[in-house]
């Protein structure tokens, strides 16, 4: 979550909190309740230094303004209509809101907002002032229909904004925790799938009916003269270049760097070619050296191939495809070993 997109968010908040309240003070003109159309005016100041306080990043101070005064709204509507008016019902819209606030806050690496403190301010001015009335009376005596009419506005309003902040909650906590999941599955440097992601692919396929699948342990020829010669950034590109290429031809694969410059790839359908996609894979990198900083890098693979075997463990079909890739290394390398 961005800072931007965070203020732009609460500019959409502020305006419409501004616009319920110059709504409801054309009702409080139309019922003639001056003290309330007298309170409009510092509720709608409050809201214009809103825009200020949100242009200059002061978030923090914003929220806090905005939820002691909506807070004290609330109050005083109430003691001063009653609670046949549903103006109280602001505080339940209040507490889902603060919630997802801190939640935003925290996102936005600004820990300012602590939403239980102000939940128990806030349910504490609601039992005082629905409290005050229900004992003494409200201040205003006003008909049924009006009552009524203002219920409705008030609990739409309360709804929306309840349905609205819990949907955008678990929305935001559902997209941080698929990109939380990504980012554990994935390499950052090549941007393939990593070792921790293939082994419970394995696992998954272990424990499934599929017999034909074949798996590929391909490790770079002469790495580390590669790292010796052109410093580990020109590594970091040859293990970038191979790694796109990888997943360009073999299409339908899972590829995983495995370490450092091995890379294991498991094809679970036959059709995707099997060793023929993997001599494809060695010729394509063989013959396309990688350019770094204006040199040609030649680079080879060496790539060790293994059917999965009936009753084999997971550890044995990758010792089957290591040691397919050891006999490669000892002669002569560059090559596709079955
Ligand atoms: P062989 O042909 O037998 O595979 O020899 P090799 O030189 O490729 O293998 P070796 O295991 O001796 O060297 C691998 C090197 O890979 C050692 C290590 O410094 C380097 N390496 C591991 N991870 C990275 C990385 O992320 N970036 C770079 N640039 N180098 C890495
Ligand atoms: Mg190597
Ligand atoms: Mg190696």
């Amino acid at each position: 979550m961005e800072l931007s997109s965070v203020k732009r968010f609460t500019y959409i908040v502020n305006t419409t909190l501004l616009l319920i309240v110059i709504g409801l003070l054309t009702f409080f003109y139309i019922i003639k309740v001056k003290f309330l159309i007298l309170f409009s005016i510092p509720t709608i100041l409050v809201y214009i230094v809103g825009y200020v306080l949100i242009h200059k990043d002061l978030l923090a101070v914003y929220v806090r303004l905005v939820y002691f005064w909506i807070t004290l709204y609330m109050c005083v509507t109430t003691v001063c209509l009653g609670y046949g008016y549903g103006f109280h019902l602001y505080c339940l819209s209040l507490i889902p809101t603060i919630f997802v606030t801190e939640y935003i806050s925290y996102k936005i690496d600004n820990r300012k907002i602590r939403a239980l403190p102000f939940s128990l301010v806030i349910a504490a001015v609601y039992l005082i002032s629905t409290g005050y009335v229900a004992y003494f009376g409200s201040i205003y005596d006003r008909d049924q229909k009006t009552a009524a009419f203002f219920w409705i506005f008030n609990a739409l309003t309360v709804f929306g904004f309840i349905i609205f902040y819990s949907a955008f909650l678990i929305s935001s906590i559902i997209k941080s925790e698929e990109k939380l999941t990504e980012a554990a599955h994935v390499d950052r440097l090549t941007g393939l799938y990593n070792r921790h992601y293939m082994l419970k692919c394995l696992e998954r396929l272990s424990s499934g009916s599929n017999k034909s699948a074949i798996i590929a342990m391909s490790d770079i020829d002469n790495f580390k003269k590669i790292n010796d010669t052109y410093g580990h950034n020109g590594g970091d590109e040859v293990l970038r270049v191979i790694s796109e290429k990888m997943r360009t031809v073999c299409k339908g694969c899972t590829v995983a760097r495995w370490g450092g410059e091995e890379f294991l790839i498991l094809s679970t359908e036959p059709m995707n070619g099997g060793k023929e996609m993997l001599e494809n894979l060695r010729k394509s990198v063989a013959s396309e050296p990688v350019s770094f900083e204006g040199k040609e890098i030649s680079v080879t693979l060496t790539i060790g191939v293994a059917v999965r075997g009936g009753g084999q463990s997971i550890d044995e079909w990758i010792q089957a495809a290591d040691s397919k890739l050891y006999t490669g290394k000892n002669t002569g390398k560059n090559k596709v070993v079955e």
